[in-house]
């Protein structure tokens, strides 16, 4: 085929977008009424097997999520509830935004030599790259709460800090399948 010929000229009915805009809006009309007949026929009892709009009636009713989603951060413990973090800094290295904080401290236990005293992320100019997760060593950080629905009235109350990082769990019920978050 010629290309010229993808761009032979408008008709003069095509040059006036009625006929598109016709489609689109018989599209938009039958799906209305389709939906408007469903949803009257399940209100009255009749019929609610069939399925109606697709519309999620969030936040009631979430979908599940995708197990690759980035979602608000934490910080995982160990067992005697202390951060898993070593203060490497390598998150705040990596981080394209420069928006981790971390100030260490010294652990008494010869095995472990640091620990974040401060470790603030800011929301507010976080981009969810995921960066921090990939970079740590420790599987200290991670990004599986579940919790997308990061909003504030000030730039101060979108800094989270170490222990607010350290109070999150894990949300398996919004994801897929994670067999990880156990
Ligand atoms: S997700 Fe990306 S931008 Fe956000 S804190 Fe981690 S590395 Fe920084
Ligand atoms: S969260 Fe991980 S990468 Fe970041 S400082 Fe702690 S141990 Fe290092």
């Amino acid at each position: 085929m010629n290309v010229h010929d993808k761009y032979k000229p408008l008709t003069f009915w095509e040059r006036t977008y009625l006929p598109r805009i016709w489609d689109g809006l018989a599209l938009t009309m039958r799906r209305f009424f389709f939906n408007l007949w469903h949803f009257t026929l399940a209100s009255m009892g009749v019929k609610r097997e069939w399925k109606g709009a697709v519309t999620v009636q969030y936040p009631e009713v979430r979908r599940l999520f995708w197990p690759r989603l980035r979602t608000l951060h934490r910080l995982t413990k160990r067992e005697d509830g202390t951060p898993r973090c070593v203060a490497c800094m390598m998150c705040e290295t990596v981080c394209p935004a420069k928006c981790i904080y971390i100030v260490a401290g010294e652990r008494p236990e010869k095995q472990i030599e640091k620990f974040p005293v401060k470790f603030d992320i800011d929301l507010g100019k976080c981009v969810f790259c995921g960066y921090c997760v990939e970079a740590c060593p420790e599987d200290a950080i991670r990004m599986d709460t579940g919790v997308l629905e990061i909003s504030a009235y000030s730039r101060n109350a979108m800094l989270l800090n170490r222990d607010t990082l350290l109070s999150f769990e894990p949300k398996k019920e919004y994801y897929v399948a994670r067999p990880d978050l156990a």
